[in-house]
């Protein structure tokens, strides 16, 4: 079954339900309008609905943590950023063969922040090891920085099935949704 995309009552991005039966609930409870569904109905003994593909709460839910989503460095941010490349020798890296390295080793007191985290292929990450790349003799080819707002877009749904996809860009589209505005 599909993904709903979940928007606070200020049409801001709060999540993605995995589960459609709890998407399906938030709108049979009315914590949520849908605004967009997928083809596919759900059945059970009273009731046909169509499986909501974006709702929106109709109360604020409060996202402390709303900005903190994309600026963990995890591998998916941080190689959809760098485009998949290693940011030392250039060559193409895989989600499975790429590793992350901190510019400013971890060990050192570096930050695991999106400034100080770069896409390394393996035998870069062991080359460079515990040392800065100056110290290596390495240079990077990007600066590291924060995620722009298409990437985040990019991230969000990279790994989205064509009719989420396609649900969700129609439906921000249409509405006119920029998300992180
Ligand atoms: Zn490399």
């Amino acid at each position: 079954m599909s993904r709903c995309m979940v928007l606070n009552a200020d049409y801001q991005y709060l999540n993605i339900e995995e589960d459609w039966f709890d998407s399906l609930m938030l709108v049979l409870q009315e914590k949520a309008d849908p605004i967009e569904h997928y083809p596919q109905v759900v059945r059970s003994q009273h009731l046909a609905i169509n499986l909501p593909a974006v709702v929106v709460m109709r109360y604020r839910v409060n996202v402390k943590r709303r900005g903190r989503l994309f600026q963990l460095p995890t591998k998916k941010a941080v190689f959809i950023r760098d485009g998949f490349e290693c940011q030392y020798c250039g060559t193409r890296i895989s989600m499975g063969s790429g590793t992350r390295d901190h510019v400013h080793p971890l060990s050192r007191g570096g930050a695991n922040t999106m400034t100080n985290v770069v896409a390394a292929c393996k035998a870069c990450n062991l080359r460079k090891a515990d040392r800065t790349p100056d110290e290596a003799g390495m240079a990077l080819r990007n600066k590291p920085r924060p995620l722009t707002d298409e990437e985040k877009v990019r991230c969000l749904l990279k790994t989205c099935r064509a009719d989420e996809r396609r649900a969700w860009l129609g439906c921000l589209r249409r509405m006119g949704i920029a998300l992180w505005a």
